[in-house]
């Protein structure tokens, strides 16, 4: 089977008639867009066409935000078992969908097969199952003193995402607002459509109620701008770069809506003196190229103690060249493609540059991976001789990019590891559980994993600094949806 035809069977597999994939969903319908545009949508594996979506404009996102606020008052007086029953169903649905949900997710933004099956698809799931459980232990009305105080759905929440984990980050949002009794108005990322018009179909079979949920897939200057700025919209929830994150605050201030912003990230993997070495080595390289460094949280950056640089430039070197680079859609491929031409240029430009500021490429580089002639690929790069400030290692460069740097004290490891703008993610590993405890507790940064401490799908997940503010995840991303109101009884 050619690669052209596993492509179309992708599209086929959805079993949804071609019109609606040029329609938004809007008040419990599929409509097509105002000015009836359509954008195409590439597999940057192929660099085929495998699908159209929506292009919608102002009108459509009009059409939506009314839509939603005209249903919000009877979703958010639903008992919160009654909205939990309906999200069960759609958790059902989307285990039903599962296999063509990593279809789709290969085909759209080139994610491995077991990647998209883990990372993306599992994960996802895992999420939306973690706000269904927190949903049922959360406070929604309390007693303190003579007051009794209620939680209740913040309005209409505008969902942004991003699409390096399309599927992943749109359930991160829209599950915590549908529990909280917020409705949504969601577009999604330009690249990444394909796997929103799925969730879609999915929250439509579990007959949500008509405006609760809206599809609203444009360009995000269009799009994206009008709903940060829209007055009936109470809340946005915006993951993607810092600089539109930045944008999307400055529209929502004249409204004095609430602003979560998941933003970048220059995460690092610190290994202390004592930790074992080999496993912390891999483990960082592994993390950093996932899903070909597309991940907010990747640990972009190795510290590592003097004495240790030479044999862990070799340990990375080695897990970066047995790393299988190619055809996503093969179970043996560690890495597809990046996502399109312009991320490839913007990753391949940050090392080029780092070369030219007199860094080191370890393994890795600018030049194509043997082999593949078509599709967005980069080579797993490491990179050492790097000054604190160098660009590549400030700036988030979202490609398969780990830099390696040596430090000498466990200050100068704390300085270095908080020595950028951002603070999302981040490991530390030491000889022992309390050693590594103690650096994390220094950093400031959202989430560390100790050791390799395993992601969890219930626990707080935002940024400090420039990563962004709010948090998304378990009881915390429901939260983010609520208003609180007290009575004095
Ligand atoms: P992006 O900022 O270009 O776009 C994100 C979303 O915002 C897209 O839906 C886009 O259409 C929309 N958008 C673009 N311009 C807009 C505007 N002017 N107003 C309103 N919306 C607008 O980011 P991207 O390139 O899609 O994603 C990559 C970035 O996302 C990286 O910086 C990455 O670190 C970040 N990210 C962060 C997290 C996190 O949780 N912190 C997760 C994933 C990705």
């Amino acid at each position: 089977m050619s690669t052209r035809q596993q492509d179309a069977r992708v599209i086929d597999g959805n079993r949804r008639p071609e019109w609606a994939r040029s329609a938004v969903y809007v008040d419990g319908g599929w409509r097509e867009t105002a000015a009836g545009r359509t954008v195409e949508v590439e597999n940057p594996a192929t660099e085929a066409v495998i699908g159209t979506a929506a292009d919608a404009g102002v009108a459509d996102t009009e059409a939506a935000v009314s839509a939603a606020a005209a249903a919000f008052p009877s979703w958010s007086a639903l008992p919160p078992p009654e909205r939990l029953a309906v999200l069960e169903r759609v958790y059902t649905g989307l285990e039903r969908r599962r296999d063509l949900l990593v279809e789709t997710t290969i085909a759209e933004i080139g994610a491995p097969l077991r990647v998209a099956r883990e990372a993306h698809v599992d994960t996802g799931m895992a999420v939306l199952r973690a706000y269904l459980d927190a949903a049922e232990e959360l406070a929604w009305q309390e007693r303190v003193g003579n007051s009794l105080v209620l939680r209740e759905g913040i309005g209409v929440a505008a969902c942004i995402t991003p699409w390096n984990y399309p599927f992943y980050q749109v359930l991160a949002k829209i599950g915590g607002a549908l529990v909280a009794g917020a409705t949504v108005v969601l577009k999604p990322a330009e690249l990444t459509p394909l796997s929103a018009y799925l969730l879609t179909d999915t929250i439509d079979e579990a007959g949500i109620p008509a405006g609760v949920f809206n599809l609203i897939p444009g360009p995000g200057r269009v799009v994206g701008e009008a709903l940060a700025g829209h007055p009936a919209v109470d809340a946005v929830s915006f993951t993607g770069s810092t600089r539109v994150g930045a944008r999307v605050a400055a529209l929502a201030a004249a409204s004095i809506k609430r602003v979560s912003l998941e933003l970048g990230g220059k995460s690092a993997s610190v290994i202390l003196p004592g930790a074992d070495l080999e496993p912390a080595v891999r483990a960082s390289v592994e993390a950093a190229m996932l899903n070909s460094g597309q991940t907010c949280t990747a640990w972009t950056r190795l510290l590592v103690p003097r004495a240790d640089l030479e044999t862990a430039l070799r340990l990375a070197a080695a897990r970066a060249d047995t790393l299988v680079v190619g055809d996503p859609t093969r179970p043996e491929t560690d890495l597809g493609p990046v996502a399109s031409p312009a991320q490839r240029h913007t990753v391949t430009g940050f090392i080029e540059r780092a070369v030219a500021d007199g860094a080191r490429i370890v393994t890795g580089g600018t030049e194509r991976p043997a082999g593949l002639a078509r599709g967005h690929y980069v080579r797993p790069t490491i990179v050492t001789d790097v000054a604190p400030d160098a660009e590549i290692v400030q700036e988030e460069v979202f490609g398969p990019v780990l830099t390696v740097q040596p430090y000498d004290s466990i200050e100068e490891a704390v300085a270095l590891a908080n020595g950028t703008p951002y603070g999302l993610a981040g490991a530390v590993w030491g000889p022992d559980q309390g050693a590594a405890v103690a650096v994390a507790r220094r950093l400031r940064t959202g989430q560390v994993d100790i050791n390799g401490g395993a992601f969890n799908p219930a626990a707080p997940f935002g940024g400090y600094g420039r990563s962004g503010n709010g948090r998304e995840l378990g009881r915390w991303g429901i939260e983010e949806f609520l208003e609180t109101k007290a009575l004095q009884l």
